[in-house]
């Protein structure tokens, strides 16, 4: 009787199933899978229910997809077998493939356990890791190498790796090593007909031997079309992620992919269909339970919309943010349009979430979890202001930021390097303004002391695999100076030079020699050197600064004001750009504050303001010195600083009106009062009656009049309210 591996192949030639089979095993079965021989792959895995042994049982209910009836049996296997480990990594991989990493991870580790060299192990946990862009992926996969140089498929996720961290050199060596050990390593040519998708070159080449394996395999599509979206790509993406269940329709991985890519361009419709479509076979991991359930949160936004500007706002907030949004977007995209000399060929659509974990779900499955924003093409997506702790971030100038991304990858059809784009894009935030942007952080520093900065060819791996946990906030810091570099060195034209470059799929090597005329070698040490001067000597005054700010807090905690007024400067010039939690800037004016010295508290605040300090209960303090100091305009533009930062505040709304009515800036103090009243205040009589005088002084008698009406109908004995009124009747009938 045939056994094992040549019966399959047997079975293959005859393309019918012999009663050899009887005696397969689960290798058989996934051979015929894999060469897409579906019905006799499906007799196979018949056969192996058949069995009486629970493991054979469980592989026979797995290729089935009676994923259930697998867990049970697998259960049984590893109970009745504890010292297997081949039962454990066969479990952790379906439960794996049923959306469980948690229970996955710890059977892998369970199975190194009993048997330490197994490769296939490490394979394991080189596959959960790798879900989650974790940088672990490639040391457990570089192990299950090591342990046996034949296995195909760790060497196939090796060069998806390679190539999601953009090393492409790497990714074909690896892909062709797995080409070289088997015949069938489909995944090794997806990969490269993926890097010839994103070469720009024709990948059918490749297609077609994939096909002489197996006609209908989806997956190969589906990673190249990974590949495209992980590139900022998503047209492609999604007409390979289409491709990909045409061949393959019961691909629930590649339909959902597809769904969520769709809603990345601000569809509704089609996701949704494709995704319940997923739902209902049982499909539910995590990215699509949650993009259905944002899919049905979508009822609760309101929508702004004209010829270049959509505005989706949560409902609640949809009044209040809606004229600060479009503002600074609409100046944004004046400035870009001047800027790289064209316009947006769509509107611009700006979704803005007050639920942080509705924002998270347009990021799932993308690198950089941590983001404050995230733009598709023409739709960008980002946290509202109230999705955060006041101070946390600037919503304008991350909407600054976004804006960018939609001009260059539309500029560039998205054939843009990340670290061109973040790095751009941090660089335009603080050309804006220099108040904006992300201060260089301690993480940073130590960065930049311990030499941590990436060579510019390898910066896109800070990006999207981080090997320290800080290494994505110094990349983005990395990629926005040496934007900043090349606008001082060589002009702002330089950068609008690269970007077309790039469009054009030049690597980084080859842009820096080309429009630089530097090699990447020369380009980083010449950058690290002007990186030095301008921060080298705080990153080295680094471990002093953290001591003496210690010392500086615990003297600001004992009222020790003579210290602190002693001290404070000379901490805060060891490294000026700490705005953060706890910092000299601070502990300074509190001192400054207590000896009754307001114009110094009032100067070291001003500094802070433009150091980019964005408290926002530190910078009402300074508004009210400069209030208290005789300069109410300064205090205006502080307050409205903080709009820029935190909007979600009534008070502020309501002062900032009065000084601004005082100041004659009628319609500043319009938008403010109508602000204060958007935020639905318990009391809304008064900023109703001020409202009314702002739109009297501009003459809009209508809706001052409207204004008065619903003062008093708040409060019928308001008597400036009543006074008026009767104004306002009389310059009515004088008409
Ligand atoms: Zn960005």
């Amino acid at each position: 009787m045939m056994r094992g591996r040549y019966a399959s192949w047997f079975c293959l030639l005859l393309g019918v199933l012999p009663q050899a089979i009887l005696a397969a095993t689960p290798e058989d079965c996934a051979v015929l899978r894999k060469h897409g021989k579906n019905a006799d792959a499906h007799l196979c895995y018949q056969s192996l229910v058949g069995q009486r042994a629970p493991y054979l049982r469980a592989e026979g209910y797995w290729g089935l997809k009676m994923y259930q009836d697998a867990n049970e049996q697998f259960g049984l296997a590893v109970s009745q077998s504890d010292g297997n480990a081949l039962y454990r990594i066969r479990w952790g991989r379906l439960l794996h493939e049923r959306f469980d990493n948690i229970d996955a991870d710890n059977l892998f580790k369970e199975a190194l356990k009993r048997d330490p060299q197994n490769a296939q192990a490490y394979l394991g946990l080189a596959i959960v890791s790798a879900d989650g862009f974790d940088n672990a992926a490639i040391e457990w996969d570089a192990r299950a190498i090591e342990l046996d140089p034949t296995l195909v498929e760790a060497r196939e996720l090796m060069a998806i790796l390679m190539l999601e961290d953009s090393d492409t050199a790497t990714a074909l060596k690896q892909a062709d090593e797995a080409i070289h050990l088997s015949g069938d390593a489909l995944d090794a040519m997806a990969i490269h007909a993926a890097i010839e998708a994103l070469a720009d070159r024709s990948p059918d080449a490749w297609f077609e031997k994939i096909r002489q394996v197996n006609p209908t395999y989806g997956k190969a599509y589906a990673l190249v079309a990974h590949h495209l979206v992980l590139n900022r790509r998503y047209e492609e993406g999604i007409a390979y992620y289409r491709k990909a269940i045409e061949l393959e329709p019961d691909l629930w991985s590649a339909r959902s992919e597809l769904g969520i890519s769709l809603m990345r361009l601000g569809q509704e419709e089609e996701p949704r269909r494709q995704l319940e479509q997923c739902y209902d076979n049982g499909y539910r991991d995590a990215a699509t339970v949650n993009s259905l359930r944002l899919l049905e949160s979508y009822k609760d936004f309101v929508t702004f919309q004209d010829g270049t500007l959509i505005l989706k706002l949560q409902k609640k907030e949809a009044e209040l943010l809606h004229p600060y949004f479009e503002v600074v977007a609409k100046r944004a995209m004046a400035r870009y349009e001047q800027e790289y000399k064209f316009k947006l060929p769509k509107p611009v659509q700006v979704e803005v979430y007050p639920n942080h974990e509705d924002f998270a779900v347009r990021t799932l499955g993308m690198p950089g979890l941590g983001a404050l924003g995230v733009t598709f093409g023409e739709v960008i997506a980002m946290d509202s202001p109230s999705g955060r702790k006041p101070g946390d971030f600037n919503w304008s100038s991350t909407l600054w930021h976004e804006m960018n991304h939609a001009y260059i990858l539309t500029l560039t059809h998205h054939r843009v390097p990340r670290w061109f784009t973040e790095g751009l894009a941090v660089h335009e935030e603080t050309q804006a303004s220099p108040e904006w942007g992300d201060r260089i952080t301690p993480e940073i520093l130590v960065a930049i002391r311990d030499r941590k900065l990436l060579p510019v060819t390898e910066l896109d791996r800070g990006f999207v695999r981080p090997a320290y946990e800080a290494q994505v906030l110094v990349s983005y810091y990395q990629a926005g100076r040496i934007c900043d570099y090349i606008q001082a060195r060589w002009g702002a034209d330089k950068l609008l030079e690269m970007a077309r470059s790039f469009a054009r799929v030049e690597t980084t090597a080859d842009v820096i020699r080309q429009d630089l005329e530097l090699t990447p070698a020369e380009f980083d040490q010449q950058f690290m050197a002007w990186l030095d001067r301008d921060v080298g000597k705080i990153a080295a005054n680094f471990d002093q600064w953290r001591k003496s700010l210690r010392e500086l807090a615990e003297a600001a905690k004992g009222n020790r004001y003579d210290d602190v007024i002693q001290q404070g400067q000379w901490v805060r010039n060891l490294y000026p750009d700490y705005v953060y939690d706890a910092n000299a800037y601070e502990f300074l004016a509190e001192a400054y504050k207590a000896i009754g010295n307001k114009p110094q508290a009032r100067a070291v605040l001003t500094d802070y303001e433009k150091r980019g300090g964005q408290n926002p209960a530190i910078l009402k303090e300074l508004a009210s010195f400069e209030e208290d100091l005789g300069n109410p305009g300064e205090a205006a533009a502080t307050l409205d600083r903080i709009n820029s930062i935190y909007p979600n505040d009534e008070q502020l709304h309501r002062h900032l009106g009065d000084l601004w009515l005082a100041q004659e800036n009628f319609s500043g103090a319009i938008r403010e009062y109508s602000a204060a009243l958007a935020m639905h205040p318990l009391d809304g009589s008064s900023a109703h009656f001020y409202l009314a005088q702002a739109y009297l002084a501009t003459g809009q008698m209508d809706k001052a009049k409207d204004n008065v009406l619903q003062a008093l109908e708040a409060a019928p004995d308001y008597r400036p309210a009543q006074k008026l009124l009767l104004q306002l009747e009389e310059h009515t009938k004088g008409k």
